[in-house]
C-alpha cells in the first residue's frame, strides 16, 4: 500500500489514480476487491474515527462521538459526523417516537435519528442527509443499481458489494462534509445497536475493510463500553465489558480507544482491567460516568488527554490551532460552568402531550428549555403531563394545582389527545399562562381561538375531521396529491417572513426573516385567515410568497406571552444560540413565578432590550 501522505502540505497525497485505487477501487471479474472509490478521493487527507457500542445500546455513543468531534472541532478542524443504522427503514420519518425517540429533521428536510440533533447541538453545525444513513438506504441503492445493470455479470454479494457501498458512502462525506462542501478534516462514524447484532454486521465489515484500506494513521476505532455496578455486590465489574470488546475484536477490528460508560468514576482496576484485556494502553481507556449534564463531557475528555490521545493515534498533533482551541474553550466552557451553577429563578413548565412516558420523544424541546434556562438562570421543573383525558370540564382540575408558570404543547399526529390539547389551550390563554405551541400545538391554538374567541363553533382540523364545514387548519395544496406516508411531508427549512412589529420579530432580535425546521401535512386553512385576525389572533410570520402561516401571537396587553410557530423551533436550539421563542417563554415563566420582581428584572430587561440575546449573554 502507498504511503499516506497527510494533509498539511508536506506530501503529495495519493490521489484515487494510483495504485490504492488499482488495488482497492476495481471492480471487474477478473478481482474479488469492490471498493467504488469516488472520484478525485484522496487517502490520508481525512482521518475516520469509528465509535461502535459493546454490551448493550442506549449508552450515549452519539453523545460521546459528538464530545470527541467538538474537541477536534475546536482546534481548528473540520468535521463530519455520520450516524449508521441498522434498520431498513429508508429514514426516521416513519418510526413511532414513543419507540425510537423523536423523529430530527435537519435543515434540507431529511427526518433522522435524535443523534444527529446531539450533533448539531454540540458541534453548532448543520448537518445535511450525507450525515445519515440507514440500511434501508444502501440496500435501496444497491437494488437499484443492480436493476440498471450497474453489477453486469457479477453475483451481488454483502461483501464487497454492500460492504463497498458503505465505505463510498463514507468517503464521499470524506469528500465533501467539510464547510461548504469542501472536504472534512475528519469524518466521525457511529455504528448504531451493539457489536454482535445481526443488522449492524456489514457496516462493521465495512469498517475492518475500510481501516485497512485507509491505512493505521487515518483510522481510529473506538469501543464504548459498560461497567456494571450491581448493588448487591458494590463494587465495578468489568467481565461484561471485557466480553464485549472481545466480541468487537472477533471482527477483526483492534479498538485504539476505549470508552466505559458507568454510574460512578471507573475505578482504577476496573480500568487497568478493561486495559489488559483489550491491548488498550491505560490512558486510553477513560471514564465516561454519569454527570450532571452532558455539556460537561468534551472538558472531561480533555482533562484525560483523549483529545491529544486521538491526534497521537492519527499523527495530526501538527494540525492544532491553539488560538482557535482557547477562544472555542473559553466560550463552551463558562456555558457548561453556568448549566452547573446554582439558579436564581425556579420555574414550573409543563409539556402537555400524549407520549409523556419518554422523554425522548420530545428530546429537543427539553434541550431547548436547557439552553434558555441556562441563559437566563432559571431552574426549570419540568412535569410531562398526558392530556389525553383532557376535556373542557376538567381541565381546571388537573392543571389548578400544578402552579404552571408556563405551557408547551408540541407537535404530534393522530386524533388520541387533541380535545385535551385543545382544552389545555383554554385554560392557559384564558388565564395568561405563557404558551408555546409548537407545530400541533400551533394548530391546536388556532382551532381553540377559532371555537371560543371567533364563533367558529365546529372549527377544527381536516386532519381529524375530514369532511368538515368548519375546517380551520386543512391538507396542504401540495400534500393533497401525495400517497405514500414516507419522506411526503413539508420538511425542512423553510424562510418565516415576520411582522416588523410583532412580538416575534421582538423575539428574533428586529429580524423580520428568519429560517425553521418544518415537518408537517397540515396548514391553516388560507380561507379563514381573515375572519381570525379581525378575533384577534395575529398572524405574524408568514411563507414569503405563499399564504402558509407560520407564526402567529396574542398581542402582550392582551397575554403576557402567547405565541405559536407552525415549525419545530426546538429542533434550532443550540446551547451557544438559545432559540428565541424558548428564551420568550422561558423569561415570561420567571416573570409569572415573580410578580413582584423590580422592573430591572431579568425577564424584563429580557422582554423589553432590543437586543435580548447579546444582553444576556
Ligand atoms: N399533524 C400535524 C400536521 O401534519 C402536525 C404535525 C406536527 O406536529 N409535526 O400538520
Amino acid at each position: 500500500m502507498p504511503h499516506s501522505g497527510s494533509s498539511s502540505g508536506d506530501s503529495t497525497p495519493p490521489t484515487a489514480s494510483d495504485s490504492f485505487l488499482s488495488q482497492f477501487g476495481r471492480s471487474s471479474e477478473t478481482t474479488e476487491f469492490f471498493s467504488p472509490i469516488p472520484e478525485g478521493y484522496q487517502r490520508g487527507r481525512t482521518a475516520f474515527v469509528a465509535v461502535m457500542g459493546t454490551v448493550m445500546s442506549g449508552l450515549g455513543k452519539g453523545i460521546f462521538s459528538a464530545s470527541l468531534a467538538k474537541l477536534l472541532k475546536d482546534k481548528g478542524l473540520s468535521v463530519a459526523p455520520i450516524k449508521l443504522e441498522g434498520y431498513l427503514n429508508v429514514d426516521s420519518g416513519t418510526l413511532n417516537p414513543y419507540r425510537h425517540g423523536e423523529v430530527f429533521v435537519l435543515d434540507d428536510g431529511t427526518e433522522c435519528d435524535m443523534d444527529l440533533g446531539t450533533y448539531e447541538r454540540l458541534l453548532d453545525q448543520n448537518l445535511t442527509v450525507r450525515n445519515f444513513t440507514t440500511a434501508g438506504q444502501i440496500y435501496t441503492e444497491i437494488l437499484e443499481r443492480e436493476r440498471r445493470g450497474g453489477y453486469l455479470g457479477r453475483d451481488v454479494q454483502m461483501i464487497p458489494h454492500v460492504t463497498g457501498e458503505v465505505k463510498r458512502r463514507l468517503r464521499e462525506l470524506a469528500m465533501t462534509g467539510g464547510p461548504d462542501g469542501d472536504p472534512a478534516d475528519m469524518v466521525f462514524i457511529e455504528v448504531g445497536g451493539t457489536i454482535g447484532d445481526y443488522e449492524n454486521g456489514f457496516y462493521v465489515e465495512a469498517l475492518r475493510e475500510l481501516a485497512f484500506e485507509e491505512g493505521k494513521e487515518n483510522f481510529c476505532s473506538v469501543a464504548l463500553t459498560y461497567i456494571l455496578e450491581p448493588p448487591t455486590l458494590g463494587e465495578q465489574k468489568s467481565k461484561a465489558a471485557q466480553l464485549g470488546i472481545k466480541r468487537l475484536m472477533e471482527t477483526g477490528i483492534q479498538p485504539d480507544l476505549i470508552a466505559c460508560r458507568a454510574e460512578h468514576e471507573v475505578s482504577d482496576t476496573a480500568r487497568q482491567k478493561v486495559s489488559m484485556f483489550s491491548n488498550v494502553p491505560l490512558p486510553r481507556v477513560f471514564s465516561m460516568h454519569d454527570r450532571d449534564s452532558i455539556y460537561t463531557i468534551p472538558e472531561a475528555m480533555r482533562a484525560q488527554g483523549l483529545d491529544r490521545e486521538v491526534l497521537t493515534i492519527l499523527d495530526r498533533h501538527q494540525r492544532v490551532d491553539p488560538v482557535h482551541e482557547d477562544g472555542a474553550r473559553a466560550q463552551w466552557n463558562s456555558y457548561a460552568k453556568s448549566i452547573t451553577a446554582p439558579r436564581t429563578h425556579p420555574i414550573n413548565i409543563g409539556i402537555l402531550g400524549k407520549y409523556t412516558a419518554l422523554r425522548d420523544a420530545y428530546a429537543s424541546i427539553d434541550k431547548a428549555i436547557e439552553h434558555a434556562a441556562t441563559h437566563l438562570s432559571a431552574k426549570p421543573d419540568v412535569q410531562w403531563i398526558d392530556v389525553s383525558d383532557f376535556t373542557r370540564n376538567n381541565t381546571a382540575d388537573a392543571l389548578d394545582g400544578l402552579d404552571l408558570h408556563a405551557v408547551i404543547v408540541p407537535g404530534g399526529f393522530g386524533e388520541r389527545g387533541v380535545e385535551g390539547k385543545i382544552a389545555a389551550v383554554e385554560y392557559v390563554r384564558t388565564r395568561g399562562v405563557p404558551f408555546l405551541g409548537i407545530c400541533l400545538g400551533f394548530q391546536v391554538a388556532v382551532i381553540e381561538y377559532a371555537r371560543t374567541v371567533a364563533g367558529i363553533d365546529n372549527a377544527h382540523s381536516t386532519e381529524f375531521a375530514p369532511a368538515l364545514d368548519g375546517a380551520v387548519i386543512s391538507e396542504l395544496p401540495d400534500q393533497k396529491a401525495i400517497e405514500g406516508l414516507g419522506g411526503t411531508m413539508r420538511l425542512g427549512g423553510q424562510d418565516v417572513r415576520l411582522d416588523a412589529d410583532s412580538l416575534m420579530s421582538f423575539l428574533f432580535d428586529g429580524k423580520t426573516s428568519i429560517r425553521e425546521r418544518f415537518r408537517h401535512r397540515f396548514e391553516v386553512e388560507p380561507a379563514v385567515i381573515e375572519q381570525l385576525e379581525s378575533a384577534g389572533l395575529r398572524f405574524s410570520g408568514r411563507h414569503p410568497e405563499q399564504p402558509i402561516m407560520q407564526a402567529i401571537e396574542l398581542p402582550t396587553t392582551v397575554h403576557p406571552y402567547f405565541v405559536g410557530g407552525q415549525f419545530h423551533p426546538e429542533l434550532t436550539s443550540r446551547p451557544l444560540h438559545p432559540q428565541p421563542m424558548f428564551m420568550g417563554l422561558v423569561a415570561a415563566a420567571i416573570a409569572r413565578a415573580n410578580p413582584d420582581l423590580p422592573a430591572k428584572s431579568i425577564s424584563e430587561r429580557w422582554l423589553h432590550t432590543p437586543t435580548p440575546q447579546t444582553e444576556m449573554a
